[in-house]
């Protein structure tokens, strides 16, 4: 029995202006053909809403790239998601957040935005975005942000090099008004495959994240870990529970991948076809329901798209 969905994260468009290194869909600066239209962007979550059973809450809409802000309808799909009821949530690089345009979205109805910091100082950044200036873009964005009274968490991909900097990311990301630090732990699919030997070892990987509860502990700002279900291990052998509880692991809990081309996935890295939306006439529900592998998924203690390896877990269930 699948658990009800609490959130979809939804690739709006694959289209983005940087080039970082760990990009799980080694998004370009182009025009991608066959992204959904606005009208198909309705049907789905017209059909969200029509499955909905009494009194149950619509599932967060984590509008995300490529760069959401690239989509001309944007604000129009942000607009119908928020009057059926949805709550949203935006992912931007930080280029196009502008005060004004972060004020727009919110009237439309995003509640919230995160932005990704992933070096602990400019260069760093920089040379991970594959974009000059991208650290001063963040920065950029954080203070439009504030201005335009957009709550924002910081988002942090954990590497090798990253490790020894985990108490300045926090300190840096609460500096800077953010509301949580959320650390996704490198996940090598797309671009980022090339950067396996920055993916942390075990005992690396242990360190890291009796550090992110210490800094959790510290209760100066809330932190998340992300892709890497090992958090429950390491929380449990301690003697006390997280501050901010998470499992580490979205694939099979609640959570859905929608792809710029109407794919649905467990997550964002792991590209097992659950189906698509356009087979369904973009009823997303129906296409859930047909699926053999949707129903076969279940949060594990480990990493889907990392462990068995993708080819392995793809043939392992039976076709959607
Ligand atoms: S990781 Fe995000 S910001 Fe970076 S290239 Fe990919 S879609 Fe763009
Ligand atoms: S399957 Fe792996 S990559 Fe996907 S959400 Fe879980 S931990 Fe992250």
């Amino acid at each position: 029995m699948n658990k009800p969905l609490h959130a979809i994260a939804w690739e709006i468009t694959r289209r983005c202006p940087m080039a970082c290194q760990h990009c799980r869909g080694a998004s370009r600066n182009e025009d991608y053909a066959g992204e959904l239209t606005t009208e198909e962007a309705f049907q789905v979550l017209d059909s969200l809403v029509a499955a909905r059973r009494d009194g149950a809450r619509l599932p967060m809409l984590i509008f995300t790239g490529g760069e959401p802000m690239y989509r001309e309808d944007l604000e129009t799909i942000v607009r119908h998601a928020h009057r059926c009821g949805f709550p949203s949530v935006l992912a931007p690089c930080g280029r196009f957040a502008t005060a004004a345009r972060l004020q727009q979205l919110k009237a439309a109805g995003i509640r919230a935005i995160s932005l990704s910091i992933d070096g602990a100082d400019a260069a760093t950044h920089d040379a991970f975005r594959g974009v000059p200036g991208a650290f001063q873009m963040a920065s950029a964005a954080m203070q439009a942000a504030r201005e335009a009274g957009m709550p924002f968490q910081v988002n942090h991909t954990l590497t090798r090099a990253g490790l020894p900097h985990l108490r300045a990311m926090r300190d840096f990301a609460l500096a800077q008004g953010a509301t949580r630090l959320d650390v996704f732990f490198l996940v090598p699919v797309g671009r980022g495959a090339a950067l396996s030997a920055q993916c942390l070892t075990d005992a690396e990987t242990e360190t890291a994240l009796n550090e992110l509860l210490i800094l959790d502990d510290e209760g100066l700002l809330p932190i998340h870990v992300t892709c890497e279900p090992r958090i429950l291990q390491v929380a449990a052998q301690r003697s006390h529970p997280p501050k901010s509880p998470c499992n580490g692991c979205m694939a099979g809990a609640g959570f859905l991948f929608l792809s710029h081309r109407g794919d649905l996935q467990p997550c964002g890295f792991y590209p097992l076809h659950l189906g698509n939306i356009r087979d369904f006439n973009c009823n997303l529900p129906a296409t859930l329901a047909a699926s053999k592998r949707y129903a076969a998924l279940n949060g594990g203690p480990c990493c889907l798209a990392r462990a068995a390896g993708l080819r392995a877990c793809q043939s392992s269930v039976p076709e959607a």
